[in-house]
């Protein structure tokens, strides 16, 4: 997001019966002062871009993804100090509704990065699923971040035990815009049912969600998310919430004919009540940007990753096994972003 900096108009009208010269000799120094006080400001700021990265729900893991790589963008060079890059740049992550919602404002151009699932950087890049007829060809991969298993998470009441236990429930499938909505419609069409197969089908977000099935107003929910994560925790420690298997011979076969899934474990003692480890599938968490943003801008945004990795996996345990290698390979099916590419030839690793 380029906030252009508008230049401070200040429109001095002299009467031409004004009542003093010296009144109005008065006015003009006033206000040739607050011009250079308001511009002044503003020249400084030219030198700074805001860049802006979406994340999910302020409990998810894309939010601390965000916010670390915002941390790291700072770290060399906050504003200010007179040691470090001066790449000029300041950095957000806000809080979003989550993948989808991601990558349509980063075409819209209103982010300038985000954090996506695999599943949905391959279908905007490729025109395929939820994207048919809505192309995103300027899409694209920066690196990828930690993989995401799919869950369903079923309250302790609902004795649910499987994909076809939750017919006939109070099922959250997730807000517009979040990956974990689109890839419970996919599920759903391999699977050959609709909404109407559940008692009701909510949108809650991915903050609500853990909250609504502790109090018994939904009896299951579906989320994409990295391992381990606090909105998850609240469900399964807080209320007896489990985690269920999802081995479907519809999934199987999904995992099998699509390279942006994977199978994935859930281990043992994660949470209270993962008592063995948890066979589901799921996908990597990418960070994707577009061709509307500089070479500059994704260069030093790589580069404050990359140089400071250890300090970014300590941020969060769903970033402990990252390597440079597999950030910059896997999960990723858009073409990667030239600043990006320049930093990776740099330092040897394409
Ligand atoms: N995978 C989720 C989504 O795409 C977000 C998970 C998170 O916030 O960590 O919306």
């Amino acid at each position: 997001m380029s906030l252009s900096q508008s230049n401070p108009k200040i429109e001095s009208k002299v009467k031409s019966k004004s009542k003093s010269k010296m009144f109005a000799r008065c006015t003009l120094v006033v206000l040739a002062s607050l011009s250079l006080l308001v511009a002044t400001p503003s020249a400084s700021r030219a030198a700074s871009k805001f860049i802006a990265i979406g994340t999910g729900g302020p409990t998810g893991v894309y939010f601390v993804v965000g916010n670390a790589i915002c941390r790291m963008v700072h770290k060399e060079a906050a504003e200010g100090r007179s040691k470090g890059r001066k790449h000029g740049l300041r950095c957000s992550a806000p809080s979003t509704a989550g993948s989808n919602y991601n990558i349509g404002q980063i075409k819209a151009g209103a982010l300038d990065f985000g954090v996506a699932q695999s599943d949905w950087q391959y279908h905007a890049y490729n025109g395929s699923s939820k994207y048919k007829g809505k192309q995103f060809k300027g899409l694209r991969a920066v690196f990828s971040v930690h993989p995401e298993p799919f869950q369903i998470l079923v309250s302790k009441k609902s004795r649910i035990k499987n994909w076809d236990g939750l017919k006939g429930k109070r099922v959250n499938i997730g807000n517009p815009g979040s990956g974990q909505r689109g890839t419970m419609e996919v599920l759903m069409k391999i699977h050959n049912i609709s909404k109407d197969a559940f008692k009701q089908a909510t949108e809650l977000t991915s903050s609500e969600q853990s909250q609504a099935l502790c109090d018994g107003k939904i009896d299951a929910y579906g989320y994409t998310v990295g391992v381990p994560n606090a909105g998850v925790a609240q469900a399964a420690d807080g209320c007896g919430a489990k985690i269920i298997d999802l081995k479907t011979p519809p999934i199987e076969k999904l995992v099998a004919e699509n390279s942006y899934y994977a199978f994935a474990t859930i281990p043992k003692n994660t949470y209270k009540t993962t008592k063995k480890d948890v066979r589901t599938f799921g996908v990597k968490a990418t960070f994707v940007s577009s061709t509307r943003t500089s070479n500059a801008a994704v260069y030093e945004v790589v580069r404050a990753v990359f140089e400071n990795l250890e300090d970014f996996k300590k941020l969060h345990p769903a970033f402990q096994h990252l390597e440079p290698k597999a950030m910059i390979t896997e999960g990723l099916s858009a073409p990667l972003h030239k600043g990006a590419v320049k930093y990776y030839k740099e330092k040897g690793w394409m």
